[in-house]
């Protein structure tokens, strides 16, 4: 179970390799929700489930969920869940999500292998759709699991005019698509011990510090807003420079000022992708501007602190280039804390095995943080080669990685004590 088995890693490499072939595109990788690489990849994943001694079933909305079942000797098991999502962002990465299911399907094998028994059930889940690519959702395959399904995304179309609430029926999973039996999928939160992901870092941190693992804290929320800048329309080549009310220099001095002070705090950053002058031409004085701000933290008290500093900074410069601004919230997202006793867990066995136990906060959002609605949850994280970078077919992991983390897993799994146990 040890370091004596060095086919663990490349065995999970090898599968992500495997895995990557069934794409919507030729010469990269894309998996988007129900396309028919999505199909093969969700069939391959089964007879992996299959092959490592799991029973698997396919749910509401196309999860794959493998069940390795507790030693019968338990009287009443829990079960305690992992997973990721086997979907993909458009030219993506062949370890972003799959990894957290390649690699406890291989621990599964290796449990199996060596006659171990768990005294729970431990559940291995391929989320069918983390990514959004295809219905622009967000945690779509991870909310039916927690309860969380939206019934209206069934109407939301893809850019073919697909609804989802068809392509669900046509995929011919239970219940067709039906909002009874995407309901249905919901997991009943007091029959879980908790929801642990492995995932790669998709940024730098681990790499820098020389270390193949990391504990992951918690997983930021993110704070959306659209604002609005009004001036006013007047000729560009009679209009004075100090009379101008020019909406887009306002708005270029507000985008400074949230680089700025999202550059004062480590884990903080802020991300205007979208700026726009509506019904702009190249010889009038923009009378608005509008753009998209995207804030984010390790923690929520730094995220809101930096708000109220850039709201304050923004109505301040308007008040100066005598504009008019509105800054509208749209759907706030709170960070999602990992369990300190799960954390605890992994830490113990990176101690064990001489491995640095580092914490960090996740930027991304993952899985684990709609589980963690109704579930205690953690995660580990993997080290990124190539400076980090995922959603890019340059995403790499390392065989040895792969393999320590194989082996923490392991170990994690065998000595896991419930919450209080
Ligand atoms: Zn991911």
């Amino acid at each position: 179970m040890t370091s004596a088995q060095p086919s663990l890693g490349q065995s999970i490499l090898d599968r992500a390799d495997l895995l990557a072939q069934h794409s919507d595109m030729e010469g990269g990788l894309t998996c988007a929700f129900l396309t028919p690489a999505h199909a093969q990849a969700q069939a391959q994943l089964v007879r992996w489930m299959e092959e490592a001694g799991m029973s698997v079933r396919i749910d509401a909305i196309g999860n794959v969920i493998g069940r390795y079942a507790a030693d019968p000797a338990e009287a009443d098991p829990k079960v305690l869940m992992t997973g990721s999502h086997f979907d993909t962002v458009r030219n993506g990465g062949r370890y972003d999500g799959r990894l957290g299911i390649l690699l406890p399907i291989a621990v599964v094998g290796a449990l199996r292998d060596a006659g171990i028994r768990l005294p729970y059930h431990f559940e291995v889940i391929a989320f069918a759709e983390e990514e959004g690519l295809r219905f622009k959702t967000s945690f779509l395959a991870s909310s039916v699991l927690a309860g969380r399904f939206d019934p209206a995304l069934l109407d939301r179309v893809d850019a073919d005019g697909i609804t989802m609430g068809a392509a669900l029926a046509a995929a011919g999973f239970p219940g067709s698509g039906s909002i009874d039996a995407l309901r249905a999928a919901a997991v009943d939160p007091a029959t879980l011990a908790g929801f642990v992901e492995v995932h790669i870092e998709q940024g730098p941190v681990l790499l820098h510090r020389g270390l193949p693992l990391g504990i992951v804290t918690q997983i930021a929320g993110s704070s959306r807003f659209q604002v609005r800048v009004e001036g006013l329309a007047s000729h560009a080549g009679t209009t004075p420079m100090d009379m101008r009310r020019d909406a887009a220099t306002g708005a270029a001095e507000m985008i400074l000022l949230v680089e700025e002070r999202c550059g004062q705090v480590p884990t903080l950053v802020g991300t205007v992708g979208q700026l726009q002058v509506p019904d702009g031409s190249s010889n009038v004085i923009p009378a608005a501007c509008t753009f998209s701000m995207d804030i984010r933290a390790g923690e929520d008290g730094i995220r809101e602190a930096a708000i109220a500093d850039i709201v304050a900074g923004i109505e301040k410069i308007a008040a100066r280039r005598a504009l008019q601004v509105s800054v509208e919230r749209v759907t706030p997202v709170n960070n999602a804390p990992c369990a300190r006793w799960l954390m605890d867990q992994f830490a113990a066995v990176l101690k064990k095995r001489g491995l640095e136990t580092f914490e960090l906060p996740s930027g991304a959002g993952h899985d684990a943080m709609m589980m963690q609605r109704i579930t205690d949850v953690a995660m580990l994280f993997v080290r990124c080669g190539n400076g980090g970078i995922s959603h890019n077919p340059l995403e790499t992991i390392t065989e040895d990685d792969a393999r320590q983390a194989a082996e923490v897993f392991v170990d994690f799994l065998r000595h896991f004590r419930p919450k209080g146990g």
